[in-house]
């Protein structure tokens, strides 16, 4: 097919604008200030720790070890880690056995949350130290009140998963 030259044709038309207009917001400059939301969709991947975040959805809880016999770090990584950050070796895969129990390092009471989080407030962000692990993972607990040194017991959204680490909470071993 030989190519048009011809301009084409919009006679009539005329273009026009489809977007939200943008709001004025005040500052504290003088200058003219607009809100511009931005929600750009960030496609992310789980890559080599995919058993961990599908494992959460199926009530396990996955970690990795060193598979290096000649590296120091023998404990178990958690969050998980795809390649050792001690020697940068491939790590293999560890799996707990339920109940998995830990016990409070340290916490942080939460009101005020970063923009994006999902879960309600106020709650205890806690970092929970696991018999064999070399690493203190960070959580929260889903009910109670936080206290360092309190044993508490991993729990699992198999049900209606968010598909992130959220579907790990924990909550006291009562
Ligand atoms: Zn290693």
């Amino acid at each position: 097919m030989a190519k048009s030259n011809k301009v084409p044709k919009i006679a009539g038309h005329k273009v026009h604008f489809i977007g939200v207009p943008s709001k004025l917001t005040r500052t504290a400059w003088k200058e003219m200030s607009i809100e511009w939301p931005r929600s750009p969709l960030h496609l992310h991947t789980f890559g080599k720790l995919t058993k961990f975040f599908e494992g959460l959805k199926k009530g396990e809880l996955w970690g990795t070890r060193c598979a290096n016999p000649k590296c120091d770090e023998k404990g178990i990584w958690l969050p998980p880690r795809a390649d050792c950050p001690d020697c940068n070796q491939p790590m293999k895969w560890v799996k707990f056995k339920n109940p998995v129990i830990g016990e409070i390092f340290t916490y942080t009471y939460v009101e005020y949350p970063g923009e994006g989080i999902e879960i309600s407030t106020p709650y205890y962000q806690i970092d929970v130290k696991i018999p064999g692990c070399c690493t203190i993972m960070k959580g929260y607990l889903v009910r109670g009140k936080a206290e360092i040194g309190m044993k508490v017991k991993a729990g699992f959204r198999t049900e209606n998963p968010v598909n992130n680490i959220l579907d790990l909470y924990w909550e006291p071993l009562d």
